[in-house]
């Protein structure tokens, strides 16, 4: 163990844009000595974070990604991770002091524009201070923790037989749902990971060209994110979750809002390679009065993921080729509970760029920041 390491509790915090994630150290081998020294406090905090799995209205544990037997500055214990809406800073303020937290924590690691924009808050509500981190440093050393803890962190969507989609046959329209329709999740190794771009879909969105541990920088970024999507699909369906906006893009079809090539050109745009079911236009077909009336909400939902999912897949090959990086990793909660966008992704890195790319995922999409911050923390 770490001398040096500072006192329990253990929190790294993201405070994003849209979500704020939290990631809680349970320290396994608690000696005796350190259990009738462990308060009262303490215990409480961590009885209520490890047993339940909701908190307040909207705080939510993803139980399915807890870590457990990881290492982190010579302690062995579990790794909770813990989201809310940013929206809510000021209910977890109360809870946290509620908690009697403020008595016990004068500091935490965070990162993220919120660890800036509510610093004065934590001071005045609960009486810590955020120690902060740059959120893209913290980022890369969460993503090369986690994946050196957990085996199956890193995986890649293969097509049926893993046949480089540029030779499937384009003739059996709708050929892209079907081929999708059928991709497989597997694990793929990731323990020689260097050169590879690293493209977080939060909110916005970040691409870095990650050379070595200590070694990258950003390349590009745009703002058609995540909350663009949401934002557009809640203004477009009414919808008012992510998850349902989700859920309806997953029933939709995107080609009664989209003008494919097919619709402008009859079939395929041959010359060019361009198969007819392509997206020439997203919400081309909008344009008509006739259509609008027709559409439905799924549809407009599909289309929405679709435009905003193939225009940072599309940001991405440019800059891997311009990078000369052959693998690309997606991260954000963009991706959370939304296979959609990694298949398309996935499919689109492939085919344009007749296999030579390959889109790679991360089982702990939108955390690496808060455990990156988490790692750093220094007494
Ligand atoms: P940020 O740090 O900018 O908040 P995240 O990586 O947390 O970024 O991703 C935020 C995005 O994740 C949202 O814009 C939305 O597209 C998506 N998302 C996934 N789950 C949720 C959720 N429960 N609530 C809101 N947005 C969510």
């Amino acid at each position: 163990p770490d001398n040096n390491a500072p006192p329990m509790p253990w929190f790294g915090m993201d405070i994003g844009g849209t979500l704020t994630k939290l990631v809680y150290f349970e320290p396994r081998e608690t000696n005796r000595r350190e259990l009738d020294k462990e308060t009262e406090v303490l215990k409480n905090i961590r009885r209520y974070l490890t047993r339940n799995s909701a908190y307040g209205k909207t705080g939510r544990r993803d139980v399915h990604l807890q870590m457990e037997n990881v290492t982190i500055r010579g302690r062995r214990g579990t790794l909770h991770f813990i989201r809310f809406p940013t929206s809510e800073v000021g209910a977890f303020l109360q809870l946290a002091r509620s908690k009697g937290m403020a008595d016990l924590v004068n500091t935490i690691y965070a990162t993220g524009g919120g660890a800036y924009k509510f610093e004065e808050d934590f001071i005045k509500e609960v009486n810590m201070r955020l120690s902060k981190m740059d959120e893209l440093d913290a980022l890369i050393a969460g993503v090369l923790y986690v994946d050196s803890m957990n085996p199956r962190e890193c995986y890649y969507w293969a097509p049926p037989d893993e046949q480089p989609v540029h030779q499937l046959p384009s003739d059996t329209p709708p050929y892209l749902e079907a081929a999708l329709s059928q991709y497989v999740r597997k694990p793929y190794d990731f323990s020689c990971p260097y050169p590879f771009l690293l493209v977080n879909i939060g909110s916005g969105v970040s691409l870095l060209v990650v050379n070595g541990p200590d070694n990258y920088y950003r390349v590009s970024g745009t703002s058609l994110g995540g909350g663009t999507f949401l934002g557009l699909c809640c203004l477009l369906t009414g919808c008012s979750s992510f998850e349902e906006a989700i859920s309806l893009a997953a029933s939709g079809d995107n080609t009664t809002v989209d003008k494919l090539v097919r619709d402008i050109y009859g079939g395929d745009y041959a010359r060019f390679g361009l198969p007819g079911d392509l997206v020439a236009s997203s919400f081309g077909q909008m344009c008509s009065a006739d259509r609008r009336a027709k559409v439905s909400r799924e549809d407009l939902a599909r289309a929405t993921l679709v435009t905003i999912t193939n225009n940072i897949g599309s940001i991405a090959r440019l800059c891997a080729c311009n990078e000369r990086v052959e693998r690309v990793v997606f991260c954000g909660n963009f991706l959370r509970v939304n296979p959609l966008s990694m298949k398309l992704l996935s499919y689109a890195m492939s085919y344009w760029s007749r296999g030579a790319l390959k889109a790679l995922f991360l089982e702990h999409e939108g955390y690496f920041g808060a455990v990156g911050c988490l790692l750093h923390l220094d007494a």
